[in-house]
C-alpha cells in the first residue's frame, strides 16, 4: 500500500469515528469575546469628501502622514492610521478610546455590513453545525444586533439574565451598536488623495479600528461570572480566547496586566472545582510582547491544552531569546526544529497539549495520560477533513458536505520531512501512523489537505485548533 493510499484510509476511518463521537461530548464552553465586525470597502471619494468639508482636518491629516498614532482619540488618528495601513499595504489594528471618534466614523462613514467578530463568536459559529449537543458562548453586552450574528441552531446557548440557558436569539436585552470593529478594507492600487498627495496602496489589505469599551479590559460580566459555575457539570470543554483585545495602557493608568490577573484567577478556581472540564487557549497574533509573555506566564499555566500557528511560536520563541530556534522554524525545511520548539513550550509551561497547526501539516504533542495517540490522531484528521471541507465550500456544511473535504489532495510535500521526523525519533511505524512516543509523550503529525483555490481561509486556524481539542 503506498503511503498516500494509507493516509487517506486513516482519514476515511477518522471521520466515520468522529461524527458518533461529537454526539457524545457533552457540552462546549466559549469565552471571552464575541463582537460585532463592522466591514466596510475604502471609497476614496467618501474619505476626500469629509476631508473637504473639514479643511482643519485635511491639514491635519496631510501634516501626520507617515506617523502613526499608538491608538485613535481624533478622527485625525483614525484617519492617519487608515493611510498609514494603506500607503504600505500592511494590515494594522488601533483601538478607538473616545465615544465621540466612535460616533463621528458611523456618521460619517458607516458601513456596509455586519458580520460576527470575535474569535468566540466565530468559533460558536463555526461549530454549532456539527453535532454537538450543546454550545455556551459568552457575548456581552447582547444587543439584538449581537444575537442576530449568531447562527439559529438549536444547540446554541448564552446565559441569560435569570441565569439559565437560552438562545441568543431569546435572550437579547436591549437594541443598538454598543461594540464595533471596523474593518476597512481596500484592493491593490486604490488611489487616495489627502491634501496635495496622492496615497497608492501596493496591495490588498486592512485596516481595523476596535471600539469596544466594555471588552477591550476583558472584564467577564457579573451574572456570567455568578451563574456559570452552577452549569460547569453539564459541560467538558472550555476554549478561551480574545486576550488580543487587551491594550498595554489604558487612559485611566492601568494595564493589562490588572485585566488578565483575575481571568487567569477565575479560570483557577473553576478549574479546582471542576476538575473534569479540560481548557484549551488559542493564541491569537498579539502585538505586544508584553501581553504575549503574561499570557504565556499567567494563562497556559491555568489551562490543559493550547492551539497556535507556526507565526505565533516563533514570536513566543523570539520572546524568550531563541532566535535561532525560531529561524530554523521559520526556515520551513525540517520539523525537527518545530517539535523541539514544541517539547521546550511543553517542558516550560506544564501543559499537557499542545498542537501546531501549519499550511500542509499538523503537529501535536500530549501526555500519554491525557488522551490516547489514536484518538488525538483521528481527531487531528477529522479537523483536516473540515479545513478542507470549509475552504472549498466557504462554510461548514452538512455531515456529507464535510465528507466533501476527503476529496481534497494531501500536502505530498510533507512525506520527506516526516520521514527526516521519523528517523530523528527512531520510531520506524511513524510514517504509517503519524504517532511516536517520548518521554511519557504522545507526538503526532498528521499530513493535511491543501485546497488549491480556497474561497475562505479566514477563521480556519480556530477551526482547526477548537475541533481538534473538543475531538481530541
Ligand atoms: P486564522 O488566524 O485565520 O485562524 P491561522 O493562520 O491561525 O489562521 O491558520 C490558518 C491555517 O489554515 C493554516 O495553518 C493551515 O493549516 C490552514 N489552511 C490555510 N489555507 C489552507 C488551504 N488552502 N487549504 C487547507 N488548509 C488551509
Amino acid at each position: 500500500m503506498s503511503i498516500q493510499t494509507n493516509w487517506q484510509k486513516l482519514y476515511e476511518t477518522a471521520l466515520d469515528k468522529s461524527f458518533p463521537a461529537l454526539e457524545s461530548i457533552p457540552g462546549v464552553i466559549f469565552g471571552f469575546h464575541s463582537t460585532i465586525d463592522g466591514l466596510k470597502r475604502v471609497v476614496p471619494e467618501e474619505i476626500e469628501k469629509v476631508l473637504k468639508e473639514n479643511p482643519a482636518l485635511e491639514e491635519e491629516v496631510s501634516r501626520r502622514l507617515g506617523t502613526l498614532p499608538a491608538e485613535i482619540r481624533t478622527p485625525a488618528d483614525l484617519l492617519v492610521g487608515l493611510a498609514s495601513s494603506l500607503q504600505r499595504g500592511k494590515a494594522l489594528q488601533l483601538m478607538i478610546r473616545e465615544e465621540a471618534v466612535y460616533q463621528w466614523v458611523m456618521d460619517n462613514l458607516g458601513y456596509d455590513q455586519i458580520r460576527m467578530g470575535g474569535t468566540s463568536g466565530n468559533m460558536t459559529n463555526f461549530m454549532a453545525p456539527l453535532p454537538l449537543s450543546q454550545i455556551l458562548v459568552y457575548a456581552n453586552p447582547l444587543t439584538k444586533e449581537q444575537a442576530e450574528l449568531f447562527v439559529d441552531s438549536e444547540n446554541l446557548f448564552v446565559i441569560n439574565q435569570d441565569g439559565e440557558l437560552e438562545h441568543p436569539h431569546k435572550a437579547w436585552r436591549g437594541e443598538g451598536i454598543f461594540a464595533i470593529h471596523w474593518i476597512f478594507e481596500y484592493p491593490k492600487g486604490l488611489k487616495l488623495k489627502i491634501g496635495d498627495k496622492v496615497l497608492e496602496s501596493p496591495r490588498a489589505n486592512r485596516f481595523i479600528a476596535a471600539w469596544n469599551p466594555i471588552n477591550n479590559k476583558l472584564q467577564i460580566e457579573a451574572n456570567f461570572q455568578k451563574c456559570l459555575p452552577r452549569l460547569l457539570p453539564d459541560f467538558s470543554h472550555f476554549v478561551v480566547s480574545g486576550f488580543h483585545i487587551l491594550s498595554e495602557n489604558y487612559p485611566d493608568g492601568t494595564t493589562w496586566l490588572d485585566y488578565l490577573r483575575p481571568v487567569a484567577q477565575f479560570l483557577r478556581e473553576l478549574k479546582k472545582e471542576h476538575s473534569h472540564l479540560r481548557f484549551h487557549y488559542e493564541f491569537a497574533s498579539i502585538a505586544s510582547g508584553a501581553i504575549r509573555k503574561g499570557i504565556v506566564d499567567y494563562i497556559l499555566p491555568t489551562v490543559d491544552s493550547l492551539g497556535l500557528n507556526e507565526v505565533e511560536l516563533c514570536a513566543i520563541l523570539r520572546d524568550r531569546g531563541e532566535d535561532d530556534l525560531a529561524q530554523e522554524v521559520e526556515n520551513h525545511t525540517s520539523l525537527v526544529p518545530v517539535l523541539r520548539a514544541l517539547e521546550r513550550l511543553a517542558d516550560s509551561t506544564g501543559l499537557r497539549r499542545i498542537q501546531l497547526h501549519d499550511l500542509g501539516y499538523y503537529l501535536t504533542l500530549v501526555d500519554a495520560d491525557y488522551a490516547s495517540g489514536e484518538q488525538t490522531r483521528d481527531a487531528m484528521l477529522f479537523a483536516a477533513t473540515l479545513a478542507a471541507s470549509r475552504s472549498t465550500i466557504g462554510r461548514v456544511g452538512t455531515p456529507e458536505e464535510i465528507r466533501g473535504g476527503l476529496d481534497v489532495p494531501m500536502a505530498e510535500q510533507l512525506f520527506p520531512l516526516m520521514a527526516e521526523l521519523a528517523q530523528e525519533l527512531e520510531q520506524e511505524k511513524f510514517m504509517e501512523t503519524g504517532i511516536a512516543a517520548k518521554n511519557g509523550r504522545n507526538i503526532i503529525l498528521v499530513p493535511t489537505k491543501i485546497v488549491a483555490k480556497p474561497v475562505l481561509t479566514v477563521g480556519l486556524g480556530d477551526l482547526i485548533s477548537s475541533s481538534s481539542f473538543i475531538l481530541g
